[in-house]
Formats: structure tokens, C-alpha cells, sequence
């Protein structure tokens, strides 16, 4: 269904198509430079091919069938990859896929600021932004124009507003977490229009305030990206819902802050880019990003924490002990998962969720 639609983009549109890596990237100067963003997490299941042997059996399983992939002829037809530095693992991709399956495309790079804002960092990411332009308009063809990325910022800006309305209401909107999360994941490949249209179409099932749909037990899900998908099943045949995210590949990218406007739209795009929830593949600090889960937890009404992450992903993994340091202590209990990319989950790992799932309750009850 994706290549059908790159081929129909690139077709009609005259669109470029980029492989993008996880996680954070600047999709706006993309979609204001008529660049579709397909972005490569994984995918999910074995690895489509023996590429994933070339990496250490230590490194994530984004990453190893990320190069699977590429070298089995996954991204064939897209016309270039970019890079933007979430951690080392991906970094490294930058070096291999070129030599696995990417040798006739480019290779755009693109470095998140790390840490919190600083006058330095932001001149450090203004350049980033300029010289990714630069690479963008030698593989379109077109220069950048001020006015297009202006469009483009508000498209992602309405774009964000109904994901987060649909994420921070999760209790009020009559869907299925899985046909949520299938809508929002479509946003990983989408036209951002397109994206748009299925998220109105989404949020027209808002419930009005005050009234609550979702009766299951709701949980704050915390972690890289959200595969097996058939967890949302899972825990919904269990009597739970996820009524916060904090998965990286989705609520972590909503922005929610009011954007600083700038008369030059490229300024706006390089505060934007400090204006994202709290990720450790930024590198922003576990205060920070504690206090930040803590709002999202109250503010849902979380009776649990699910931490599903990425075996062997270490930004990850730098958070997960003050994770479940700060809930325990406010006596949310947290379940720590890992997950290796596998098609579907395997029977311990529902065991283990349908005794956390029932813990919680037993402790509605009590
Ligand atoms: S799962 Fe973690 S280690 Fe792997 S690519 Fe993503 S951020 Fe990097």
C-alpha cells in the first residue's frame, strides 16, 4: 500500500520521496519543498532479509532491520534517505546503508540540538536547517521559498493541534486504540494534507467535554514505537486503554506549545525544533522529562505505567530507572516491557500484561 502510494505521489504530484530514520526530523522544510517523508521504523516482523546480520547482535532491532530492508530492496524506489541523529545506532546507518542497498542514493543528514535551549544550540540548528535546504533544493531542483515553508508550517501546526486533541482525549473519542493509533501512524508516510483529513475525519468522534467513553483501565504507554500494534488488542481484550502516549514515534513529536512567530519562517522552524516533549535521544534532562510524564499521567487519569521499549536501545534506557523511581514513589505501578520488533507479542508477554492489567484492577476495586 505504501509503494502504491509513493509511486502515485511521486506520479501525480511530481514529488520527491525520502527513507527517513527515526526520530525527530524537520518534516516541514520536507512538505514545504514537495519532499514526501516515508519513514523506516524497522519494519516490524523478521528481518526482510540477511542485511540485519551485519550489525552486532547488541544493536536495536530498528536499526538492524532498518538495514535488512534497504539491502533486500525495501526503499528501492525512493530517491534519497535522511538521517537525523537520534543515536549512535542510527548514526551508524548513515555510514552502512550506502554500501547495503542505498549506493545510488543520497545520503542527507540532519542533527537534532541536543540538551535544552541555549542561544548556541539554536544557532547550531539554524545552520542544520539551512544547509538541509541546500541538499533538498539539489534534489528537487527548486530552491526553498520563504512562503511555502510558512504554508507548511501551519499545515503541521493544525496537524499537531488534532493529534494532540485526539491524544489528550483519548477517554472522550469512540475508537478502538487500534484504529487511533493506525490513523496516527499513517502520519509516518502520509501527504501531511492527506494525514490531515483522516485526523478531522478521527476527531469528529470526539465525545463533548464532560463525557467519558473509554470505561477500561487507563494506562500511560512510554516507549520507542508502538509494534507490535497487536498490543492495542491485547490490552483492550484485558479491559485496558492507553489514555496518555509517550512513544516516540508519536506522542513525543506532538508539539503543543505555541510557536514563536518569526517574519523569517526558517527562525520559526529553529525554535520549533526546542519546542518538543522531552525525548533522551535529545538529550534533555530526567527532571524535565519527569515532570513532564507526571502532567501527562494526572491529567489522563493513569492507573499504570506501561514502559515498552526497544531491546537495546540505550537513550531508552538512560530514563527507565528514574521512571519508575518517581511513579513508584507516587504509587503508580509501572511495568517494564522490552520488545525485539517481533510481528506479534509473544505469550509471556501477554501473561505479564494480564497480570499487571488485573492488578490494576483489583486495586479500582479495593
Ligand atoms: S530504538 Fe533506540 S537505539 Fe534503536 S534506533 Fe531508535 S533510538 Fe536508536
Amino acid at each position: 500500500m505504501r509503494a502504491e502510494y509513493m509511486r502515485e505521489q511521486k506520479r501525480s504530484h511530481g514529488r520527491k520521496v525520502l527513507a527517513v530514520l527515526p526520530i525527530q526530523y524537520p518534516k516541514e522544510l520536507l512538505t514545504a519543498m514537495n519532499v514526501l517523508s516515508m519513514e523506516l521504523w524497522g519494519p516490524p516482523g523478521a528481518p526482510r532479509g540477511p542485511g540485519a546480520s551485519r550489525l552486532q547482535a547488541y544493536v536495536c532491532s530498528v536499526a538492524r532491520n532498518a538495514v535488512a530492508f534497504v539491502q533486500a530492496g525495501g526503499a528501492a524506489e525512493v530517491d534519497a534517505f535522511l538521517y537525523p541523529h537520534a543515536c549512535d545506532s542510527i548514526q551508524g546507518l548513515a555510514t552502512l546503508i550506502p554500501d547495503l542497498g542505498g549506493e545510488d542514493k543520497p545520503a542527507l543528514h540532519y542533527l537534532n540540538p541536543k540538551g535544552g535551549y541555549r542561544p548556541s544550540s539554536r544557532r547550531f540548528v539554524a545552520g542544520e536547517l539551512r544547509r538541509l535546504a541546500a541538499d533538498l533544493a539539489e534534489l528537487t531542483g527548486e530552491p526553498l521559498s520563504a512562503d511555502r515553508l510558512s504554508w507548511a508550517l501551519d499545515l503541521h501546526r493544525e496537524i499537531d493541534r488534532l493529534r494532540a486533541r485526539l491524544l489528550d482525549g483519548r477517554a472522550r473519542l469512540d475508537m478502538t486504540d487500534s484504529d487511533l493509533y493506525a490513523v496516527l501512524r499513517r502520519g509516518e508516510w502520509l501527504w501531511p494534507e492527506d494525514h490531515l483529513a483522516e485526523l478531522k475525519l478521527a476527531a469528529s468522534r470526539l465525545a463533548p467535554m464532560g463525557e467519558v467513553v473509554q470505561r477500561g483501565v487507563g494506562l500511560l504507554l512510554s516507549g520507542i514505537v508502538p509494534e507490535p500494534m497487536s498490543i492495542f488488542d491485547e490490552l483492550s481484550s484485558m479491559g485496558a486503554y492507553v489514555a496518555a502516549d509517550d512513544y516516540a514515534a508519536v506522542g513525543r513529536r506532538v508539539v503543543r506549545k505555541q510557536l514563536l512567530a518569526s517574519e523569517d519562517p526558517m527562525d520559526t522552524l529553529a525554535w520549533l525544533m526546542f519546542a518538543y516533549p522531552p525525548c533522551p535521544t535529545r538529550s534533555t534532562s530526567l527532571g524535565q522529562r519527569m515532570d513532564y510524564l507526571d502532567r501527562l499521567a494526572t491529567r489522563s487519569s493513569a492507573e499504570g505505567v506501561i514502559i515498552h521499549t526497544v531491546k537495546f536501545c540505550e537513550p531508552e534506557l538512560f530514563d527507565v530507572a528514574g521512571i519508575k523511581e518517581r511513579f513508584g514513589a507516587r504509587g503508580l505501578p509501572v511495568l517494564f516491557l522490552e520488545s525485539e520488533l517481533e510481528a506479534e507479542l509473544s505469550g509471556q508477554t501477554i501473561t505479564r500484561l494480564e497480570a499487571f492489567v488485573e492488578l490494576l484492577t483489583q486495586r479500582r476495586k479495593s
